[in-house]
């Protein structure tokens, strides 16, 4: 069978009647509609001779043997969040459907070739992602934790993943599915403005941003409004106003795509009669280069103490959350730049600012990389996130080629 990258559009507004409504993508994942969306993939593979798979975190795999039992993954997740997209997620697993069919068609391919439908990717009922990818690399750590976990109605995590056939306990045991794993391949829609911005239709990914997530506490002294002369208040939110700017030039100095959000401020006493005594402020500071975030934070931290002693006050930093930054394979960036521009003329390079179930698998050593299609005004999340057909097209063409390209390369 030719490659019909027309078959994955129809397919995806298949998928969206079978389980949207008016308000978007309703296949949250551990629930009935999600497995519903499995049923339907289930029956989608089923001409290629692929065999199914459901591994203990709930990943859905589907085996295509190959000459070696060394393996090639294609992935992605057809779980969404409440009121979702059409594509997020589910244009990954259904252009690696239309691969699976290619491949199949042409014979036995020199490698395995496996398609995983990721299990939880958006964590959009229980607030955990990558719940299957995370299981499945390793650095599932949080086993005590999740079994708290509940869901706005009450439902405990464990009670919902067993409805689904799996155990909690057991998740981390589909470690094993990526034993005989050599690459892993995954396209995903941008769900930001660059390459609209640009004018092309695809881009490769170098990897995930690395995030320094901080509290920064501001101590003055509550005064009254009235009574205390400007030039003797200690005011906490003039500390924080002032790093709220400086992160602009501080982001232009680090460049390469810095980027540092002051995502809130609350401010104590908080009442229009007094001088702020206490701001805390959020601080999220993301790059591609581990050296380059340190900077970043570096940077902030220096400027709060300088302001802290303009405003004699007192400042103190609290890290809330950090993940280091994930950069995908080398020689996969070459073949994926090579298809892009096979099939669209140009490629782009691009970091990825959320992160995906390939991050994961990159993180546990299986060499990675990532293929982003353009986004319409950027938008992800929402039932307004679209993608014109023509560049969906070019994307399944794209990463058919990088699939052709990886097993030639790995083979
Ligand atoms: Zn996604």
């Amino acid at each position: 069978m030719p490659l019909d990258p027309s078959r994955t559009v129809a397919e995806l507004q298949e998928l969206r009647e079978l389980t949207g409504d008016e308000n978007g993508a309703q296949r949250v994942a551990w629930t009935e509609a999600w497995a519903r969306a499995r049923d339907w993939l289930r029956g989608k593979v089923a001409e290629t001779g692929a065999v199914e798979e459901i591994d203990e975190a709930g990943n859905q795999w589907f085996t295509l043997d190959g000459e070696s039992d060394r393996a090639l993954l294609l992935g992605g997740h057809i779980d969404s969040v409440p009121n979702g997209g059409w594509l997020d997620g589910c244009l990954n697993v259904m252009a690696g459907v239309e691969v699976l069919r290619r491949i199949a068609a042409d014979g036995r391919p020199p490698l395995t070739v496996r398609l995983v439908n990721w299990a939880d990717e958006e964590g959009a009922r229980f607030g955990r992602s990558l719940f299957g990818s995370s299981a499945a690399a390793g650095s599932m750590t949080d086993q005590d934790e999740l079994r708290q976990r509940r869901d706005q109605n009450g439902v405990a995590l464990p009670d919902a993943l067993r409805e689904h056939g799996v155990d909690l306990d057991g998740a981390r045991a589909a470690r094993s599915q990526l034993e005989n794993a050599v690459v892993y391949l995954e396209l995903h829609i941008e769900q930001g403005p660059v390459l609209e911005s640009m004018d092309l239709p695809l881009g490769v990914v170098l990897g995930t941003f690395g995030v320094e997530r901080h509290l920064v506490t501001w101590k003055g002294q509550a005064a009254h409004a009235g009574s205390t002369p400007m030039d003797k208040r200690r005011d906490a939110l003039a500390g924080a106003a002032k790093l709220a700017l400086e992160i602009r030039p501080m982001a232009a100095e680090v460049g390469d795509g810095a980027v540092c959000t002051s995502g809130g401020v609350v401010c104590r006493p908080g009442i229009v009669t007094s001088v702020v005594e206490t701001a805390e402020q959020l601080l999220d500071q993301r790059h591609l280069d581990a050296g380059k975030l340190a900077r970043l934070l570096e940077l902030a931290r220096k400027a709060s103490e300088r302001f802290a002693a303009e405003e004699n006050i007192d400042v103190s930093f609290e890290r809330i959350w950090n993940i280091e930054p994930i950069l995908f394979d080398e020689k996969l960036i070459a073949l994926a730049d090579e298809s892009i521009r096979e099939v669209a003329g140009t490629s782009h390079r691009l970091p990825s600012g959320p992160l995906h179930d390939a991050a994961e698998v990159a993180r546990a050593g299986i060499p990675t990389v990532m293929i982003f299609v353009q986004s319409l005004r950027g938008l992800s999340h929402t039932k307004l996130e679209d993608t014109k057909e023509e560049h969906l097209e070019l994307a399944v063409q794209a990463l058919d080629r990088l699939t052709t390209k990886t097993m030639e390369a790995y083979a």
